[in-house]
């Protein structure tokens, strides 16, 4: 296939605010549009030239994606597999439907770091209490227990801390399969981002760290602080996973620094990351762009940072008692607001971010703080 150039139709299956910065990048670079999501008011469905309102996985739907557009990507690894490769029959998808199916589902997924010889915290497949008590005696406690498929931000995990914490631990993940793992004691959260081409060349961003709290992601400031070995290793890790994969267009590997610099992985993200929002404003080329580029054929751009960076997201509790002022944070010349347009806002849904730039140490470590208090949040 040749490359897909401006003017062309990008569709992209989920409406979220991941599918509306491809969308606004795509407009930007002169494509048309068109998303699939079962929300009208979705945040990409507000910004599209076509929209199809329909379960991600509507066959009818899929097909009229399909036969609109030029070539097709995905923003949630949720979709099932099968009806992407639905689409894939008809049109270029990238990535293809098999990277979905190899990673969204955890259990296959940790197989395929171990394939690739990743890094990463001992695992087991659990669907029944007696595993689930054989998985314990092997990796012991404090773990984690994560529904196999379709848990994000933490949603669909269980952790237990002793014995009594098992009983009924499976039962509270609905009886879905799952995984156990260690509580890793890390010292840190990275993620390196890169995107790659059909032909297999990569371009990597500088590698970001992250603050999560209740195991969704409150910040990520970039570059991360690490030794040039601990960012050699990480990033040649992704490729290697990205390659494995056959991945084209943007990627996310997870990882967690734990002592002595050592690397282990958490999780692949197949696609554009809420931790690469900072390269929406600090890099030459911003992941929603790279992205585009990739899956179109085009070159790679530069993802070069141009000034170290500091992203904050904005939850739903920020508007809990109607929405905050945005003045003041306005007012700062070193931030730039993002809303992502959601009508509904809810304890812990994503609402927006603020993009901060900073001089060569980068924003101050207190930043955060300071742009949650401009907003008016409680400290
Ligand atoms: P996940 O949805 O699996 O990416 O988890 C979200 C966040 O929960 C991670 O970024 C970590 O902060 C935390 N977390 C997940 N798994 C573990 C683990 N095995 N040990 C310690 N923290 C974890």
């Amino acid at each position: 296939m040749t490359a897909v150039l401006p003017g062309a139709t990008i569709g992209v299956v989920g409406g979220g605010q991941l599918g509306r910065m491809l969308g606004l990048e795509a407009r930007r670079l002169g494509y048309r549009f068109a998303v699939l999501d079962p929300e009208p008011d979705a945040p990409a469905a507000q910004i599209a030239d076509l929209r199809l309102c329909a379960p991600w996985d509507d066959e009818a739907a899929g097909a009229a994606l399909a036969r609109a557009c030029d070539v097709v990507t995905v923003e949630t690894e949720h979709v099932p597999a099968a009806a992407l490769a639905r689409i894939e029959e008809v049109v270029p998808l990238r990535p293809g439907a098999a990277v979905f199916g190899a990673v969204q589902d955890r259990l296959l997924q940790r197989e395929l770091l171990a394939r690739v010889g990743a890094p990463q915290a001992p695992f087991a497949g659990v669907s029944d209490e007696r595993e689930l008590a054989a998985a314990i005696a092997r990796i012991g406690l404090p773990a984690i227990l994560k529904r196999r498929r379709g848990g994000y931000d933490g949603r669909g995990q269980v952790r237990i801390e002793g014995r009594r914490d098992a009983e009924g631990a499976l039962r509270r993940l609905g009886g879905a399969p799952a995984t156990l793992e260690p509580v890793v004691p890390f010292e840190r959260e990275i993620s390196v981002l890169l995107a790659r081409a059909r032909d297999g060349a990569r371009a990597v961003y500088p590698i970001a760290e992250n603050v999560h709290r209740a195991q969704t992601l409150r910040e990520t400031r970039a570059p991360a602080r690490l030794s040039p070995a601990e960012q050699a290793a990480a990033e040649a890790l992704a490729g290697r996973v990205a390659d494995a994969l056959g991945h084209v267009g943007v990627l996310a590997l997870e990882l967690f620094v734990c002592e002595g610099g050592r690397l282990l992985v958490n999780e692949i993200a197949p696609r554009v990351h809420n931790s690469g929002h900072f390269t929406l404003g600090a890099c030459v080329t911003s992941q929603f762009e790279q992205h585009l580029r990739a899956i179109c054929d085009l070159p790679l751009g530069d993802p070069s940072l141009v000034a170290p960076a500091l992203m904050v997201n904005l939850y739903g509790d920020l508007w809990a008692r109607g929405a905050p002022d945005f003045r003041p944070l306005l007012g700062r010349k070193d931030a730039r607001l993002h809303l992502y347009g959601k009508r509904e806002p809810r304890p812990g849904r994503k609402m927006g971010h603020v993009l901060l730039l900073g001089g060569p140490g980068g924003p101050p470590p207190d930043a955060s703080t300071a742009v949650l208090a401009a907003l008016g949040a409680q400290p």
